[in-house]
């Protein structure tokens, strides 16, 4: 192969683009399979109140763990799935694995938190999704309280009439609708405008560059804290990584913070430790900075 690859560069690109296609096929194939192997896992991200460190609640996040290649992120295969149509078995899945989760939890004797669920496009565009997980909800006895969805922008573009009325449907189930990675869409105002959401997810490329010199993206944060708060909307920071970003969002009243600086996705036993704790404090490497202000 090396001899090969040496001859001429339009061969290593091709080498490298087949392994990718080999990839590509071999994953869409084996994802047919991966549900029932019980090779997807949910992991979750606290969500935690800045001031105090109070687990507001989690995101669940998915993880696949393919059994020839190893971890493969949701970067990778979601896109994957929505192509061949597996997004919507998918995401269903995830939805039940969250209500057992909380009813798992519920029975240990635990106060239960909302944990928000990624809801893709074409699941939120397929009819019934409002049912579906009402059904979830009494079969595992779980309050609407304690279930989010998160959307993006581009799925909102879709079809307003019905959006707006799936929407509605969840609503008067009680659950909160999050917009995801809020302000990477093409309207972000006017989907606050038409769609209402309950909550607005900063996206993590506003809050990567806060304390950089001359970044605008500080004035974009205010601004979006202050619009959620004059429409009643709660706000959550995505991405917060840093001591400084997270001085900068609790002094301009961000409500909720997520990110590796209070935590990483973390399995569900891992999450189980912390809602009992209730609360966490930023990495250690910031604790005394926090003592100190
Ligand atoms: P998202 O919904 O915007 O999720 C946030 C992503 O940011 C997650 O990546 C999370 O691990 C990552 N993240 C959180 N805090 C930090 C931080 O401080 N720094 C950095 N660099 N990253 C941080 P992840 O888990 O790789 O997921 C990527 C995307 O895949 C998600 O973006 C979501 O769009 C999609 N996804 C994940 N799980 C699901 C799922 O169950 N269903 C669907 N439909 N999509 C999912
Ligand atoms: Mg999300
Ligand atoms: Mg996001
Ligand atoms: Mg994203």
């Amino acid at each position: 192969h090396a001899k090969r690859q040496g001859k001429a560069n339009y061969q290593v690109y091709s080498y490298t683009d087949s392994i990718h296609s080999y990839k590509k096929y071999n994953l869409d194939q084996d994802m047919r399979k991966a549900i029932n192997n019980e090779e997807f896992e949910i992991f979750y991200q606290p969500q935690v109140e800045p001031i105090s460190g109070a687990i507001y609640g989690a995101e669940a996040l998915l993880r696949w763990n393919h059994p020839e290649w190893g971890y493969v992120s949701p970067g990778e295969f979601i896109p994957l799935a929505e192509e061949n149509h597996l997004i919507n078995a998918i995401t269903d899945w995830v939805i039940e694995k969250v209500c057992a989760q909380l009813k798992n939890w519920k029975e240990k004797g635990i106060g239960l938190k909302p944990i928000a669920i990624n809801i893709s496009p074409t699941r939120f565009m397929k009819k019934g999704l409002a049912e579906y997980v009402k059904t979830l909800l009494s079969q595992y006895d779980i309050s609407a309280t304690f279930i989010e969805l998160e959307i993006t922008e581009s799925t909102l573009l879709q079809n307003e009439k019905n959006v707006l009325s799936s929407l509605q449907q969840l609503r008067d189930l009680g659950i909160k609708i999050a917009i995801d990675d809020f302000g990477t869409g093409y309207s972000s105002l006017m989907s606050i405008r038409t769609f209402k959401p309950d909550i607005i997810k900063i996206d993590q490329i506003f809050t990567r560059h806060i304390t950089s010199e001359g970044s605008v993206d500080k004035g974009i944060i205010l601004s979006i804290i202050h619009l959620a708060k004059e429409l009643g909307m709660t706000v959550v920071a995505e991405g917060v990584e840093e001591y400084e970003q997270l001085q900068f969002l609790l002094h301009n009243g961000c409500h909720y913070i997520q990110g590796y600086l209070f935590s990483k996705p973390l399995q569900k036993k891992d999450f189980y430790q912390i809602l009992k704790t209730g609360s966490l404090s930023p990495s250690s490497a910031c604790k005394l900075t926090i003592i100190d202000q």
